[in-house]
């Protein structure tokens, strides 16, 4: 079982910030800005290359939704999903990365 899979498992703590049937969103244990949560599926999928449209269109929705519960949706914030090797995905279950509660950098990447 992967980690994101022993968190929705309840094997793992995690420090949850708004969960439905379908998707769990939780505080991710680096942050790299003031507001840093990751979004998941509950259903293990490995990256955004294997995810449907159904899904992502559902997924979006939550994800504005934690956004408001984090106080961030009017004042901006950055979704950032890393897919693969190269795209320095780290854990194997797809997630998205809630960025925000400060004027974010836009780095040159690469
Ligand atoms: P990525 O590099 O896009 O695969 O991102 C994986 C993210 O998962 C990193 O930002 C880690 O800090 C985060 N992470 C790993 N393990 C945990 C955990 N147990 N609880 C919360 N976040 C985690």
């Amino acid at each position: 079982m992967c980690i994101f899979c022993k968190i929705i498992a309840g094997e793992i703590p995690s420090n949850k910030v708004l969960e439905n049937e379908e998707f769990l969103a939780f505080n991710d244990i680096n942050p790299i800005a003031p507001v840093h949560i990751l979004v998941i599926p509950k259903k293990h999928i490995k990256s955004l290359n294997e995810v449907d449209g159904q899904t992502m269109a559902k997924i979006t929705e939550f994800i504005k939704e934690v956004a408001k519960k984090a106080g961030i949706f009017e004042s901006g914030y950055r979704v950032i999903t890393n897919i693969g090797e190269n795209g320095g995905q780290e854990v194997s279950h797809l997630h998205f990365h809630i960025l925000g509660g400060t004027k974010l950098a836009w780095p040159k990447l690469g």
